[in-house]
């Protein structure tokens, strides 16, 4: 099947190791892509686990500062860092055009101005050339610009959740309104409110979470 081509990209898909002008050098100058981006800077619980290990930043403390917004993606209930209402930018952003929690700015924030493919079996990446301002940008391979170490790791549990979200998306259609109601709560709770242990890493943590949801509802996911 032909893979559908985002016109703001320039056409390629790239792999993990890839070469990529997507370099823009610490955006200096620039912070377009903090501003007026609406409820688009989705969260995922990586995100969540950073935050809270880097800034001791629970979610509940990120809500009480008026820091999240909620979101709805599939039926599923996803936080989403919400823009302030007297300048429309990134809570995060500082007067000078900086991100004042770089070390664990989330996943979305690391990606720019990549974007994620999921048409192959694999996920890949795809580079928004038109979706950025900055026209002197060099090659830096898509893992490196990311910056998550190991690359591999976080690759394989973006792909996962991606693909565990399509999986609960599909239950939740299937589901009554009450019970799919309660049941994106739940996930929400689970994956994202009750945090998690940080003397522990991350991965398990999460991998341990989705395969409860996976084992309870099994008999739907081997038909996605
Ligand atoms: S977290 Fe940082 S990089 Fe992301 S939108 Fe906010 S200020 Fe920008
Ligand atoms: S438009 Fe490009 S240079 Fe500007 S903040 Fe976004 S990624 Fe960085």
């Amino acid at each position: 099947m032909e893979k559908y081509i985002n016109p703001d990209s320039d056409g390629r898909f790239y792999a993990l190791q890839d070469a990529v002008a997507a370099n823009c050098h610490d955006c200096v100058g620039c912070s377009r892509c903090c501003e007026g981006m609406g409820d688009s800077i989705v969260l995922d619980p990586y995100d969540l686990y950073q935050f809270q290990k880097s800034r001791n930043l629970t979610f509940d403390h990120l809500m009480q500062r008026d820091y999240l917004g909620l979101t709805m993606r599939d039926g599923i209930i996803l936080p989403h860092l919400k823009m302030t209402d007297n300048g429309d930018h990134c809570p995060f952003l500082t007067g000078q055009g900086r991100c004042s929690i770089h070390n664990c700015r989330p996943g979305m924030c690391r990606l720019f101005p990549l974007g994620r493919d999921f048409q192959g079996e694999d996920m890949e990446y795809i580079l928004l050339e038109n979706a950025c301002s900055n026209t002197n940008r060099t090659d830096v391979t898509v893992g490196t610009w990311i910056g998550v170490e190991p690359e591999e790791r976080y690759h394989a549990f973006v792909k996962d959740w991606h693909d565990f979200r399509r999986q609960m998306a599909k239950v939740l259609r299937s589901a009554g309104e009450e019970q799919a109601h309660e049941l994106s709560l739940r996930l929400l709770h689970n994956f994202f409110v009750s945090g998690y242990d940080l003397s522990q890493d991350f991965y398990p943590q999460y991998e341990a979470l989705a395969a409860r949801y996976r084992s309870a509802f099994a008999d739907m996911f081997s038909e996605v």
